[in-house]
């Protein structure tokens, strides 16, 4: 096992990414030797493929066998390391993934017509049978999502997630990074994620047991203060494989069968690790490398700095950037709908914006970051993950939140010195792709919604968005 600095520095990571990684990996070292394996660890050194090399050169081996990378391109990479001192590789295949490229090649066809989340995903169910009877969806449907999505209630709470205590292992990792990356962006502060699969078998049983059931109704919903909501925080466990995704959706499924937990929940849960996880992997795989530098909005706005350092007035980017800076992680809709949104209709560069999800989160990877970035939330594809682009204006933002309460915004203007950034970005946004999305069935209604405006508030409007985007692009305190 090696510790590559060199990786490490490839992007800005957080801190407290690079504290979880190094403590799982040493934690996982120890196990191993604990249970009879030997372990060459090749703690803090720094190129990855010359430490490999070292590896090789020193045991010998009759050939090495590793399983394939989530990283495009990267097994290829340490294949020819290792090929090239004269030893034979095998790669297995990634155990983190329950799907196969076949299964989404078929679906694709030989025209290669673009496959939807929600069929691969019915392909899943009944590939895995989870919340299946027989060969019908459990309960007669296959998707709840129409009795989710509730607005926040004042006083919603919900029960805290296990916080599990650095032990020597973790500190030593707390301790290298801090030595080693001082410059890295984000807080370490109390350590407490889980880095042992024992540790993340706790955090998935707590998660069945106390927040599942009202996973469902609130996964949209966004409360100040309230960071975790009703999601699972297992993202880090399952993506450096702490935990296996069959074994998650098997657990949420006899919740179900228990009455532990709603239908619409489970559902709803499970279609997010089996299908929307599954599927962004095999989008990876299947659009890379070109996937990665795609711009189909012509985006050119340069990321500003306060994605970086949280210092704007936007109550819910100020609320959601603080957050990710002090502990690497945010929720789904906090992710999609607010700072992805405002990259979105600011026309911020797709793969600056990729950059900066891969550092900053908790949960981050290029196979998992490409889809979800610059797919589902930029629309950079063309709209090949999503067929409508997820954007917003200021009136979602506070349907689905309290962040608009106290902000020194208005959300009820869209053109005036105090308007909402939002509102503005979003028409100017509707109005620079129109002729794009007018044909689009989903976007239509909007498109004539724009339209039907007198020109002088579509002139106030732009003007406004104009000079939004001239101070982003000026880096001025917004
Ligand atoms: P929950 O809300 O409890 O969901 C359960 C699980 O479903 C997650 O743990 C995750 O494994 C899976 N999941 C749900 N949606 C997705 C999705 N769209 N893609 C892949 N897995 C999904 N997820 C990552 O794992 N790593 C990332 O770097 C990442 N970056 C994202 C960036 C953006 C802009 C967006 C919109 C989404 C991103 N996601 C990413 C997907 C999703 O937001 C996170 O998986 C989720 O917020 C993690 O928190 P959780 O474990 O509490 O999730
Ligand atoms: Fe965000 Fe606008 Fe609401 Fe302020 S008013 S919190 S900037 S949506």
């Amino acid at each position: 096992m090696i510790e590559s600095t060199a990786r490490a520095r490839l992007v800005p990571y957080h801190k407290r990414k690079l504290v979880l990684i190094y403590a799982v990996m040493r934690h996982f070292a120890a196990d191993l030797r604990a249970a009879g394996w030997t372990v060459d660890y090749r703690a803090e050194a720094d190129d990855y493929p010359a430490e490999l090399a070292a590896h090789v050169e020193r045991f010998r081996p009759r050939a090495v066998r590793f399983m394939e990378q989530s990283e495009f391109g990267r097994s290829d990479r340490y294949r020819a390391a290792v090929e090239a001192l004269g030893v034979p590789v095998e790669i297995t295949p990634h155990t983190g993934f329950l799907s196969t490229a076949a299964e989404f090649d078929r679906l694709a066809g030989t025209a290669d017509k673009r496959v939807t989340m929600e069929t691969f995903y019915r392909v899943m169910r009944r590939k895995t049978g989870i919340l299946m009877d027989g060969a019908e969806p459990a309960g007669g449907a296959w998707n709840y999502d129409a009795e989710n999505r509730e607005r926040p209630r004042a006083g919603l709470r919900f029960a805290d997630p296990p916080r599990f205590a650095p032990d020597a292992i973790t500190q030593s990792a707390i301790d290298f990074v801090t030595r080693t990356f001082p410059d890295h962006p984000g807080t370490i502060g109390e350590f407490s994620l889980a880095v042992t699969r024992r540790d993340a078998l706790v955090l998935l049983e707590h998660f069945v047991r106390e927040r599942l059931d009202t996973f469902g109704p609130y996964q949209d919903a966004m409360v100040r203060g309230n960071r975790e909501m009703s999601h699972s925080l297992l993202s880090a466990a399952l993506n450096t494989g702490l935990l296996g995704p069959l074994e998650i959706v098997e657990r949420a499924e006899l919740a179900y069968r228990s009455g532990e937990a709603r239908l619409a929940s489970v559902e709803g849960f499970v279609r997010q690790i089996i299908g929307w996880r599954e599927f962004v992997w095999r989008v990876y795989w299947k659009r890379m490398p070109e996937y990665r530098e795609r711009n189909a909005l012509g985006a050119t706005v340069p990321l500003p700095a306060f994605y970086w350092s949280g210092d704007t007035d936007m109550a819910c980017l100020a609320e959601t950037l603080g957050a990710v800076r002090e502990t690497a992680y945010a929720h789904h809709i906090q992710r999609l709908m607010i700072l992805g949104n405002f990259a979105l209709i600011a026309g911020l560069e797709p793969q600056a914006v990729n950059d900066w999800f891969w550092a900053m989160f908790i949960d981050g990877y290029d196979w998992v970051m490409v889809p979800n970035v610059i797919g589902m939330t930029l629309h950079a594809d063309g709209g090949y993950v999503g067929t409508k682009p997820y954007a917003a204006s200021a009136a979602y933002i506070n349907r689905m939140s309290d962040y608009c309460r106290g902000c020194r915004y208005d959300r009820n203007d869209a053109a005036g010195a105090d308007a909402c950034p939002f509102n503005a970005l979003y028409w100017d946004f509707v109005a620079r792709n129109e002729a794009r999305f007018a044909p689009n069935v989903r976007m239509r209604m909007i498109v004539r919604n724009w339209q039907g405006r007198p020109a002088p508030v579509k002139a106030a409007i732009r003007a406004r968005a104009g000079e939004i985007v001239r101070r982003l692009r000026a880096n001025e305190r917004l």
